[in-house]
């Protein structure tokens, strides 16, 4: 048997989906992007999501012990997961132009790149440690689209999607370098790493665009911060 060597990338391999889970404060509004919702039982049907305590959604669910849970699409655009998953509603009002529709419980149901929604009231807390996981039973739910509802594993492989350092599923991950003729440059902000063979097709530049010819106005797709604050990877 190999001596033991914890390979913690086996947790890639669990299946997630990606939402906006959301919540409300008298009246503020604000969401954030997570991957560990899943469903405990049927009769009477409840969910659990497990939210960072740093994260002001977190206050939200907390103080009004409701939330929702919009489920997205595979087409979700990076801008739009950057939009909810690396800004923090304490700075803006994440919800000021995003097309959306405030569900039975007062909390918002995102309606952009959403499939589905669930909305629940919550039941149950458990404390484990950096996160709250809340338990909540349905209170309303509806399926908004028939698209196909974006995975945690899409997200990473082919959006090339990053995890904040608040997310429950966040890995260290080691600079690894590559000996390719144009050179990856990685946002020292949220992680984000620009590949020109990607390129970055949401904003509109196409495969095959190397960093340098990026235009200068052009910001990261995931956290919105300038060309400035990328370096090689
Ligand atoms: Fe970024």
């Amino acid at each position: 048997m190999e001596s033991g060597i914890t390979n913690l990338k086996a947790l890639r391999k669990i299946c997630y989906g990606l939402y906006v889970v959301s919540s409300v404060r008298n009246e503020k509004l604000n969401g954030q992007i997570a991957n560990t919702v899943f469903q405990i039982t049927s009769t009477p049907a409840t969910i659990a999501v497990s939210i960072n305590k740093q994260n002001l959604t977190h206050e939200f669910i907390k103080e009004s012990k409701v939330f929702t849970v919009s489920v997205l699409a595979k087409e979700a655009s990076m801008k739009f997961i950057g939009h909810f998953g690396f800004k923090s509603g304490r700075k803006i009002d994440k919800f000021s132009e995003v097309n959306y529709k405030l569900g039975v419980t007062n909390a918002p149901i995102v309606l952009e790149y959403s499939i589905a929604y669930l909305e629940a009231e919550v039941v149950s807390t458990v404390d484990v440690g950096t996160h709250t996981i809340f338990i909540g039973t349905i209170v309303d739910a509806d399926i908004l689209n028939e698209g196909e509802p974006m995975t945690y594993a899409y997200y990473h492989t082919v959006k090339k999607g990053k995890s904040p350092k608040t997310a429950p599923t966040y890995i260290a991950e080691k600079n690894q370098k590559e000996e390719n003729k144009m050179k990856k440059y990685r946002c020292t902000v949220c992680g984000y790493v620009y590949d020109p063979e990607v390129g970055d097709p949401d904003s509109g530049v196409n495969p095959g665009t190397s960093f340098e010819q990026l235009p200068d106005n052009w910001v990261c797709p995931v956290c919105g911060v300038e060309k400035t604050e990328f370096e090689e990877e």
